[in-house]
């Protein structure tokens, strides 16, 4: 388990960048991990944790929940209209928001219960075929969109094509989020953290860099 030391090389990114210490927040993505590296992670104190799927995440983190305060869940994997109401009741965060449809039936639940989780939407810099997101020449109306509906916007979400430099994506979120006001960027994991934090990424999504490799079975 290496928490410790992705939190220090988080906090020495900061420095560099001429960031605020704590301006960064670690989303430890606990997907596919075993209960056991999950609970050693736990232990150590830390409370943030990202999760792709909200069938994975409602088989594990309530039962975590009984025995440890102060949980905060996100989920960060693409999300089916037929599960928005569970993935409200479970995380405080959702940064997949992609779709109007999407954010449709989250206002609507929204409505009726009075509480919504923090929305990050996310857009596909890369703009590519197989990869969920907003194209960057539509985000800004899709921001207006959920704004329009009342949604809590938070800020934006990237993943960066695998084979490209990822800080032009990282810095084009940031332009994004700049000219709409808003102040989140969900952007960097395990290879790529450091990075992102240089371009102003304030949620960091770090899995098998704390965790180790994920059992793909
Ligand atoms: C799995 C995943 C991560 C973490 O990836 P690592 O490379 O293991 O750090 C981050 N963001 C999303 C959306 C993911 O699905």
């Amino acid at each position: 388990m290496s928490l410790s030391e992705i939190q220090s090389r988080i906090a020495a990114a900061e420095e560099a960048a001429g960031r605020a210490p704590g301006s960064v927040s670690l989303i430890a993505v606990s997907k596919m991990q075993p209960d056991d590296v999950v609970e050693d992670v736990l232990r150590a104190g830390h409370r943030m944790f990202g999760e792709n799927r909200v069938q994975e995440a409602a088989g594990k983190w309530p039962r975590f929940r009984e025995t440890y305060d102060g949980i905060e869940l996100h989920i960060i994997g693409p999300l089916q209209s037929n599960k928005v109401r569970q993935a409200m009741e479970l995380a405080q965060a959702i940064h997949s928001i992609d779709r109007p449809k999407l954010a449709g039936a989250i206002a609507r639940i929204a409505q009726e219960t009075g509480a919504c989780p923090d929305l990050f939407i996310q857009v596909n810099t890369g703009e590519e075929p197989q990869k969920a997101g907003v194209l960057p020449s539509e985000a800004d109306a899709f921001v207006a969109e959920c704004r329009g509906l009342d949604l809590p916007v938070r800020g934006l979400m990237c993943i960066p094509p695998v084979e490209e430099e990822p800080t032009l994506h990282f810095a084009l979120l940031a332009k994004i989020a700049e000219r709409n006001g808003l102040p989140g960027l969900s952007m960097g994991m395990s290879g790529d953290f450091e990075q992102a934090i240089r371009q102003g990424a304030t949620h960091v999504r770090v899995g098998s860099a704390i965790f180790g490799a994920r059992d793909t079975h």
